[in-house]
């Protein structure tokens, strides 16, 4: 992970958030490279979930939202996270990712467990989340139990000295207007899907859809969260890319939608972003984790350096979103069947992802090291560059303006760059360092014969090919 997160700040994808302020913990900003990395996730995301299809449509919602959605949605009362205090170090962490994190990496706790607390002394409910290394849906009584009696120290100074866990809420509340008070208080987002069920009426409205459709939208979503470094794995700004899938339960089966959409999510991670299969798996929630109306919750899980960890959200929410908007709101959010007349209140299937994570998941993914070079294999489609052009020699005029041709003629297809810095290999080790799949020289030869060489990030291999057939040479490798 320190060599991933060192490559991204020297070569320019991911910077800490406010650097030259001291930093702002727990944000970040993209460089040039992650710019590019991202907007080409996103764009496929988008191309894949929405573009092809023909039941999904878009959305693109307020940040600031109005407080009494969020009440409606149990995020005001609901929307909280545990967190514990070191009072001799003075850090504070979430209380759930302490104790998991005890337990993986104290294999012989489970088996310790039973001895340490007792029988008594410990639910089974407390066990069998020990068992499951997920504590998600204890209370804070229970967190604060087992913190104590598995005698877990601070990872920070190893000192056992906690405060008891508390809870705290994630969602970030805005003062609106100019005059405090006056205004009243809006809330920053803390999920995108909120803005997708309060505009419901709205696209039904407006558009054609007809059930089973979907509403995606991707944005950003703010959470005040405690994290633990790892990068841009857990961020209190971050961007999620949501589908609500709207169903009539009475004509389709959830269960069925439910693996439809399991499919889906695995296609797109295996096969549009290339990630390898072996690093993924499904995990289903725990019935206390799992949130009081979700009938279903399945997490897509990655291999991170630090762990498999979530990716990935797919959620059965039965109607309770709806329902809830519904009865607050007083405003009529049921759809008539044009065939029978019956109201119908749709269920909905969410698969809900965080793009960051995606991008994380592909440079973890993709980061390869060779015996003399570090590699980016990002698939060519999501590479930051598609193609890097150089003139073998800088200071020789004629290649290089050669070499700007090709730039000029390429950029109007593709994310290009023009590189005469250096020597040729070390121009190559650059570029694969952030992932350019081809580069092309433009040599003596070139001026003579009007084909270059181009290189293959992956094989090292190269070819001579006419410039004239460059761009669709490259059109045809980036469909294949
Ligand atoms: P986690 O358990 O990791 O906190 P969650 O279950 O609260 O995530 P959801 O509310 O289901 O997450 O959000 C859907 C997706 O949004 C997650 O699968 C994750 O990819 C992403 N996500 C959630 N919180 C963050 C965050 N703080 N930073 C980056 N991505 C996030």
């Amino acid at each position: 992970m320190e060599k991933i997160v060192s490559l991204c700040k020297r070569r320019g994808f991911i910077y800490p958030g406010s650097e030259i302020y001291g930093g702002l913990a727990n944000t970040y900003d993209y460089g040039p490279m992650g710019t590019e990395l991202l907007r080409n996730i996103k764009n496929l995301w988008w191309k894949y979930f929405v573009q092809k299809r023909s039941d999904m449509v878009g959305l693109d919602a307020s940040l600031i939202s109005h407080h009494k959605i969020w009440e409606a949605s149990g995020h005001v009362a609901g929307f909280a996270d545990a967190m514990i205090d070191c009072k001799n170090c003075k850090a504070r962490m979430r209380a759930d990712h302490l104790i998991e994190n005890f337990i993986e990496t104290n294999a012989d706790v489970i088996a310790r467990s039973t001895t340490i607390v007792g029988d008594e002394a410990i639910s089974k409910k407390i066990l069998s989340a020990v068992s499951k290394s997920k504590v998600e849906g204890l209370s804070v009584e229970e967190l604060s139990l087992l913190v104590e009696k598995l005698k877990i120290p601070c990872p920070n100074c190893e000192k056992r000295n906690w405060t008891p866990v508390r809870k705290f809420n994630l969602l970030f509340p805005v003062q609106l207007g100019i005059v405090e008070g006056e205004g009243g208080m809006g809330y920053l987002r803390g999920e995108t899907a909120q803005g997708i069920f309060i505009n419901f009426r709205n696209v039904v409205d407006s558009t054609r859809v007809r059930l089973p459709f979907g509403i995606a939208q991707m944005g950003k979503s703010f959470r005040n969260e405690i994290t633990p470094g790892n990068s841009v794995f857990r961020t209190i700004e971050f961007e999620q890319g949501e589908i609500e899938y709207f169903f009539d339960p009475d004509n389709a089966s959830w269960n069925e939608l439910f693996e439809k959409w399991k499919n889906t999510m695995w296609d797109f991670v295996t096969r549009e972003l290339r990630v390898m299969a072996t690093n993924l798996r499904w995990r289903v929630h725990t019935n206390e984790e799992r949130s009081f109306y979700s009938e279903r919750t399945e997490d897509l899980e990655y291999k991170f350096p630090f762990g498999f960890k979530e990716l990935w959200g797919l959620a059965y929410r039965t109607n309770y979103d709806l329902t809830q908007h519904m009865n607050i709101s007083k405003k009529d959010l049921t759809i008539t069947d044009p065939h029978t007349g019956k109201k119908i209140l749709p269920h909905v299937i969410e698969p809900a992802v965080g793009i960051n994570r995606l991008l994380l998941m592909v440079l973890v993914d993709a980061y390869t090291e060779e015996e003399k070079r570090v590699v980016l294999k990002l698939h060519p489609r999501i590479a930051p560059y598609k193609v890097a052009v150089f003139p073998l020699l800088a200071n020789k005029e004629n290649l290089v303006e050669k070499a700007k041709e090709i730039y000029d003629d390429l950029k109007e297809h593709f994310m290009v760059v023009l590189d005469d810095r250096g020597n040729i290999g070390k121009r190559y080790l650059a570029q694969d360092e952030i992932g350019t799949p081809w580069c092309v020289t433009v040599d003596f030869d070139s001026l003579e014969d009007d084909m270059v060489t181009v290189r293959d990030r992956n094989t090292t291999q190269q070819e001579r090919v006419p410039i004239k057939n460059l761009s669709n040479y490259f059109h045809n490798k980036l469909d294949s």
